[in-house]
């Protein structure tokens, strides 16, 4: 809340949930009997909100690890800070950048190694003789697609900043006895919180027109300042201090010559530039979230209705 009582809490929801996405849990479901691992990819920099809690319900019995990809634009601290608050549940994170290709190749290995000691707690004797499944989930935009075309023997899934590129279930060949299946981004149908919904967006995981570029601006700043991180006003030659989100969105677009007819700031434009030069790393390392003292103030972002 700023001083005014505003409460981005209190914008509306959008709602948007496409129906690929309804239609992918459903695929999903359907291929997982043949799956012996599921990997859900987050984005390090929020590694609540970008987890689907549907995923929860869809991948109850199956084995699963949690990887926090885009580690490299995460604040370090906070990655291990989340890891070790997960693993007081017993969930498995392994923070990687999937633009590493040796953190890639590394997370192949302990696919294999975690389903082989999986197999021999099982009481198996023999050795796989096939190529251990591992079935990639996680919401848009989180590097699903690097990861695959990483350790894939053909360059298949299109890697895009635009969250939905992926739109089918499809198996992936894979080197080194591995066989993924890599599946669409998918979102939960009723996301509780517009923080949520504009974290998920900031970090490109809902497309920006859905929400609308210039409230996506305000919140990254708003965010920024919550997390007790500077501006970025250096980087783009601003000297005097804004009072407020709007202000700095302002000078911004005055210091980039932005204008629209009529001699009016042009905000949507200083918006598409705030949200670029974020998402490319340009501001510094930033994680969104803290993970929470106790398990119910983690529910809202992790319980689907
Ligand atoms: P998908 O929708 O989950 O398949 O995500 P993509 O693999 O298409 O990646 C979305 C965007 O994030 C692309 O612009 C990637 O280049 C970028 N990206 C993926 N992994 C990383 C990472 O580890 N670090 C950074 N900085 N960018 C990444």
């Amino acid at each position: 809340m700023d001083n005014t009582g505003f409460k981005f809490d209190d914008i509306p929801l959008t709602g948007w949930y496409p129906g690929h996405m309804k239609k992918a849990n459903k695929q999903m479901q359907e291929a997982l009997k043949l799956i012996d691992i599921v990997v859900e990819v987050c984005d390090a920099r929020a590694p609540l909100t970008t987890r689907n809690p549907s995923f929860d319900y869809l991948f109850n019995n199956k084995p699963r690890m949690v990887i926090f990809n885009k580690a490299d634009l995460a604040d370090p601290e906070e990655t291990e800070r989340w890891r070790q608050w997960y693993a007081q549940y017993n969930i498995r994170v392994i923070a990687i950048s999937a633009t590493k290709l040796k953190n890639v190749k590394d997370l192949a290995q302990i696919w294999k190694d975690t389903f082989e000691q999986i197999r021999q707690d099982r009481g198996a004797t023999q050795p796989l003789h096939r190529a251990t499944r591992v079935l990639i989930s996680g919401v848009p935009n989180v590097g699903k697609s690097t990861i695959i075309n990483k350790l894939s023997v053909e360059r298949r899934a299109e890697v895009g900043a635009k969250p939905g590129v992926t739109r089918i279930v499809q198996w992936i060949p894979v080197a080194g006895g591995i066989e993924l299946l890599d599946t669409p981004g998918v979102l939960w149908p009723k996301i509780k919180r517009k923080t949520h919904e504009l974290r998920l967006a900031v970090c490109g995981c809902i497309k920006d027109d859905v929400i609308g570029v210039e409230l996506l601006a305000e919140f990254l700043l708003a965010e920024m300042k919550k997390n007790n991180k500077d501006w970025p006003s250096e980087l783009y030659g601003i000297k005097t201090l804004p009072r407020d989100e709007y202000e700095f969105l302002e000078s911004l677009a005055k210091k980039r010559g932005l204008l629209r007819s009529g001699g009016k700031v042009d905000l949507e434009r200083a918006s598409q530039i705030l949200l670029k030069d974020f998402r490319e790393g340009k501001f510094g390392k930033m994680t969104f979230e803290i993970p929470p003292e106790k398990m119910e103030d983690a529910l809202p972002a992790m319980i689907v209705e």
